[in-house]
């Protein structure tokens, strides 16, 4: 048996702030504690002291937890508690990651050690804070193994989710001629271009019906840019885009929309990351339900999260397995400063991966 809490407080201690990432002391820690409890570990590389982490017990599909040991930057605001001190001050424990999502990765390693009949993969990642490529090099790499259903750790509030929108992120990039400020009508005016594609933009419908969980899908302009100075015609401008879709949206159709809405923009996808939902009518769903029932004494109505995971990579490449959300900590507290998760909602995690473990 591993606390779960004192294992929270060794991963907060390592510094995995992604940008740059390095993982790689972190997974190579893990990797050891796995293989000391009969784990088959296997360590994979995505770049310079970047590692992806597989460890199974038990042959056949087994269920599969994920996890992901970067974290988000500290912003530029001071922090009250040594965000890479661990520190637990009234039952809460402080530090960059503790709740998105070293807790949840402390919380499916101490339920898989502590069910130690239990078939079971743990998938590990990096690089998922900057759009899932740790996740992606594994899918590509076809290291996966045959997986049962889907847990990911991310912070819920201790609330089982059935699925989350997907993200298209887009940069759009209009182009124009150079003049002098004085004689406008001798150039091309990209700023003009990008202008009137934003205009057009805020009255994009998407033709699609919302889900009766995750709503309609939305689309937010975020970064505008153009010009060199404030006397030349610009002959480049650039925005972004943040589009989040439902399950039944294909992102290839999402493009041409955009492609035929903004015929002046030419663009480039960031971040290209499709919807998942499982549904909760599903026999499977049910059972982890129940599972979840059995050690919360609660009952969770199906929802979605906001925010995207790992699961748009994963399960997809694991062959659309059932999947859920389900982990520790508070989402709103996810990337904030004096970051926190309570120590509670550990141990509760905990019991909810171990009921599921014992499903099998
Ligand atoms: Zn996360």
């Amino acid at each position: 048996m591993i606390d779960a809490v004192a294992l929270t407080q060794e991963l907060v201690r390592f510094d995995t702030r992604n940008p740059p990432g390095d993982e790689a002391a972190c997974m190579r820690f893990l990797a050891a504690l796995l293989e000391t409890n009969g784990f088959d570990v296997t360590l994979s590389d995505f770049g310079i002291n970047r590692l992806n982490l597989v460890a199974r017990r038990g042959d056949g599909p087994s269920p599969a937890f994920t996890g992901h040991l970067d974290v988000v930057p500290l912003g530029s605001a001071p922090w009250t508690h040594d965000p890479f001190g661990g520190e637990i001050i009234d039952e809460k424990l402080y530090g960059r990651g503790a709740c998105d999502m070293k807790a949840g990765v402390a919380a499916m390693l101490a339920a898989a050690i502590a069910e130690p009949d239990a078939p079971i993969t743990l998938i590990l990642t990096g690089g998922e804070e900057t759009g899932s490529n740790g996740a992606r090099a594994l899918a590509e790499s076809g290291a996966l193994p045959a997986a049962a259903l889907l847990i990911v750790g991310e912070p819920t509030a201790g609330k089982l989710l059935a699925g989350h929108k997907g993200a298209f992120w887009l940069r759009a990039s209009t182009h124009g001629v150079t003049a002098h400020g004085s004689t406008p009508h001798l150039g091309d005016n990209a700023v003009y271009k990008a202008a009137r594609a934003i205009t057009a933009l805020e009255e994009f419908g998407f033709n699609h019906p919302p889900h009766p969980i995750m709503g309609s899908p939305t689309l937010n302009i975020g970064m505008v840019s153009g010009g060199l100075n404030i006397n030349s015609v610009p002959d480049a401008a650039e925005f972004t885009l943040d589009i989040r879709t439902v399950p039944g949206m294909s992102h290839a159709h999402v493009h041409e929309q955009l492609a035929f809405t903004i015929p002046a923009a030419e663009l480039t996808t960031l971040v290209d990351l499709p919807s998942v939902w499982s549904d909760p009518a599903d026999p499977i769903m049910q059972k982890l339900a129940a599972a979840y029932h059995s050690a919360t004494g609660g009952d969770t109505p199906p929802t979605s999260a906001a925010y995207f995971t790992d699961a748009s990579i994963l399960t997809p490449a694991l062959g659309d397995v059932p999947t859920i959300i389900c982990g520790p900590g508070d989402p709103a507290m996810a990337h904030k400063i004096d970051e926190y998760c309570d120590v509670a909602a550990i141990h509760e995690a905990v019991e909810i991966y171990r009921a599921i473990l014992r499903l099998t």
